[in-house]
């Protein structure tokens, strides 16, 4: 007997009762069911929209729909689950011309952390799973990233270069440095290494600015921010200029170190930056651990991962070569991944549940 043929709309149907494995609501609810054709065989082919490519252990969601689809569709043939991934975000730096999907700050209460390792990571992982990635430093006060990426001294001045702007006019940008990919742009290349750097706040907000605005970097679909340590300074004037899809806050696991986290994490909620969650670096012997699991469940923010002291860390950022961390043979690889799918997963868990404001109809 030769089973009835099956439809496109009857896959659908199903479909509604298969859940995001992190976001915990259906495919169909959240869009993300693409393209299904039904091929020789009832075979089944489907297209799955990811809300963004650092999407951890894809494989659930093709079990789970080949679960559904064979326990509901009597006579389905071979099921294939296809993925694509869609990454969105506020969009919120229209204003000044900025076309990041996402913009994340990355912040500590305290120097010496971490901050700038975490940023440079979250950057190089989102880049390696597909994602096209800016990385902005505005540690104005000590500008580590061109070091920990390699791109540092003569040779990594970022030039300005005409392009055509919106309205075909002529307009003048900066160039950020390439970094195998990545787009970097840090105060760092435009002063020596030995040179102080002194700017007041004025000044100070206008780098910020020109930075973000005056940036060639193209479209992105996350830009990562180093923050400076400790005072919200920056983060006000980020704030002030475009909606962050949040901030990272990184601290150590003894308990200074984790008063030091409140403080940043309070001071973004007071400058209006939503805050994606708390990570937890150098965990292991010396300091401890667990610590900033317990203190993100204290102040209801998510945790995204622990990263354990490891020398070889030290090491790499010292050599310039952050990247390497994330090779297959490098035991770092795992939990700097980690961070970068719960990052990437939580803007768009805060991008689903934030409700959309109705278009307002012109009449
Ligand atoms: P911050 O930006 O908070 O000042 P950095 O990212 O510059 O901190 O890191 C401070 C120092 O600690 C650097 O030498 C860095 O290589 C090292 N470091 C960062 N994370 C780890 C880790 N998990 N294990 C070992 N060393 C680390």
């Amino acid at each position: 007997m030769c089973a009835a043929t099956i439809t496109e709309s009857q896959v659908r149907e199903s479909l509604k009762a298969v859940n995001d494995p992190e976001i915990g609501r259906s495919l169909v609810d959240l869009d993300m069911v693409g393209p299904i054709e039904i091929g020789a065989g009832n075979a089944v082919s489907a297209t799955i929209h990811l809300p963004t490519p650092a999407y951890p252990r894809r494989e659930r969601i093709s079990q789970a729909i080949q679960a559904v689809l064979s326990a509901k569709i009597p006579g389905i043939g071979h099921v294939d689950v296809k993925f694509d991934a869609h990454v969105k975000g506020k969009q919120s730096g229209g204003a000044i011309g900025l076309r990041a999907q996402n913009v994340i700050a990355v912040g500590s209460g305290k120097g010496g952390v971490g901050k700038s390792t975490v940023a440079a990571s979250l950057a190089v992982g989102l880049q390696l799973c597909g994602a096209r990635v800016g990385l902005m430093d505005a540690d104005i006060y000590g500008p580590s990233i061109p070091h920990l990426l390699g791109v540092s001294g003569p040779g990594h001045r970022p030039e300005i270069a005409e392009e055509q702007g919106p309205d075909g006019k002529a307009v003048r940008r900066i160039q950020p440095i390439d970094a195998e990919g990545l787009k970097v742009m840090s105060i760092g290349f435009l002063v020596g290494p030995d040179e102080p750097i002194i700017v007041r706040g004025p000044i100070l907000h206008g780098t910020i600015r020109q930075f973000l605005a005056e940036t060639a970097w193209g479209e992105l679909d996350y830009l990562i921010i180093d923050l400076p340590p400790g005072t919200g300074d920056i983060a006000l004037t980020l704030s002030q200029l475009l909606g962050l899809a949040g901030a990272v806050v990184v601290c150590t696991p003894q308990q200074l170190a984790l008063l030091d986290a409140v403080k940043a994490i309070n001071m973004f909620r007071k400058v209006k930056i939503p805050v994606l969650g708390l990570v937890e670096n150098m965990s292991g012997d010396i300091f401890g651990r667990g610590g900033a699991k317990q203190k993100a469940a204290e102040m209801h923010v998510p945790f995204l991962g622990e990263i354990p002291i490891d020398a070889q860390i030290r090491v790499n950022g010292d050599a310039g070569r952050i990247r390497d961390l994330f090779a297959e043979s490098c035991p770092s690889r795992g939990h700097l991944m980690n961070i970068c799918e719960q990052t990437a997963i939580q803007i768009a868990r805060t991008l689903l549940e934030t409700p959309a404001m109705p278009t307002l109809e012109m009449l």
